[in-house]
């Protein structure tokens, strides 16, 4: 027998998938990208994508709400859809759930799946609904579609261009620290609570310190809110830019620079000192000890938009807001790196959010 953990998650996937022959000429695209592309038409090409997320794995219901998880669970999938520089437009909802779940607490979650496709003009055209013995778990499926032959793949880096990254990054791996350190805070002030009797155990109750987020707000709505980037997609056909290749960071920025670089063959340099940082991400990483531009590089979950663009294209692209110029791609033999803040090379390793690893 084989440990699946060897091989990773990426590794599992290429094992399993390596040999899949594409039978239908509709299929323009099958795995590999963000989102499959198909084509049933002549003007248009469908995107297809699908995510999964289990209780205890991708979310805590102990600091998630559900309402927040709800708009997450969509947002997710229609930041796929963008990463290929198209539109979502419908997506299907398939709920596993445990006895602990009440009709309100699903209707919380409901609420704020809807809100999310109210907010991007998306459609909910079905799912699946079953029950589960451990937890709640969520798959939905997204589809979108882009112009005929205008979606943008990983795999379109050319030596020369620009790299470029929407928003900043790392704010929701600080804020999901954050909470993981007020929640055991939390239930350390309970274990305590629960060796006490009577009247001083009502008294240590109410005095259980409530956790203090002010100003942190920022990294608790990048971790329990997080926005799919379509702004960033109008922003750039309105500017006329032309992206080369383009993926989301859901797994982090050194690991998804990876997937574009192996997958077009090209190699690259990124900038520390240009690494896009919020204040308080900043101010949270000093607090936990950690290098910030770590946690830019690896922490999970930023959703922002990550693609190259020729350098002819250098003007356009400095002109449109939100969006910074991080580095450029190389031939493949000069490999990934990093310059630092000191000017010394560093190679890149995408150590990624691997789920697979801790199972
Ligand atoms: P993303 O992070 O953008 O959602 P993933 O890393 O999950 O992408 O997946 C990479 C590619 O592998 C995608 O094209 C996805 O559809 C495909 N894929 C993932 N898991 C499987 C699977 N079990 N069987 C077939 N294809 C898969
Ligand atoms: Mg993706």
């Amino acid at each position: 027998m084989s440990e699946i953990s060897k091989l990773g998650e990426f590794g599992l996937i290429k094992h399993l998938t390596n040999d899949i022959q594409i039978k239908n000429s509709e299929t323009q695209y099958g795995i590999g990208d963000d989102c499959a592309v198909l084509r049933f038409s002549q003007e248009k090409d469908m995107l297809i994508t699908t995510d999964m997320l289990m209780e205890g794995i991708h979310f805590d219901l102990t600091y998630m709400p559900l309402k927040h998880l709800g708009y997450k669970s969509a947002m997710v999938n229609f930041s796929d859809v963008y990463a290929m520089g198209g539109t979502p437009k419908q997506i299907t909802v398939s709920i596993a759930l445990s006895q602990r779940f009440s009709v309100e607490s699903m209707e919380e979650f409901y609420s704020g799946l809807r809100l999310a496709c109210d907010h991007h003009g998306v459609d909910i055209v079905g799912g699946d609904t079953t029950s589960s013995l451990t937890g709640l778990a969520i798959s939905i499926t997204c589809i979108g579609e882009v112009e005929k032959g205008k979606a943008i793949l990983r795999n379109g880096a050319r030596e020369t261009d620009l790299i470029c990254v929407s928003g900043d990054l790392g704010g929701a791996y600080m804020g999901l620290q954050l909470l993981e350190r007020e929640k055991s805070v939390y239930y350390d002030q309970l274990k305590k609570l629960d060796k006490l009797e009577g009247e001083a155990r009502e008294m240590a109750a109410m005095e259980i310190a409530q956790p203090d987020f002010h100003g942190k707000e920022y990294l608790l709505e990048r971790q329990m809110r997080p926005e799919a980037r379509g702004d960033i997609i109008k922003r750039l056909s309105a500017s006329g830019v032309h992206p080369t290749s383009m993926i989301d960071i859901s797994d982090g920025l050194s690991s998804e620079l990876m997937h574009i670089c192996s997958q077009s063959g090209v190699g690259c340099r990124i900038y520390e000192e240009r690494l896009p940082l919020d204040y308080q991400t900043a101010v949270m990483a000093e607090e936990l000890n950690m290098n910030v531009s770590t946690c830019a590089l690896n922490g999970g979950e930023d959703y922002e938009l990550l693609f190259t663009v020729p350098l002819s294209e250098k003007d356009k692209i400095e002109s449109v807001e939100d969006v910074k110029l991080i580095g450029y791609v190389t031939k493949s033999d000069l490999g990934m790196a990093l310059i630092t803040r000191d000017g010394n090379e560093f190679e890149l390793k995408a150590q990624g959010w691997n789920p697979l690893k801790n199972e």
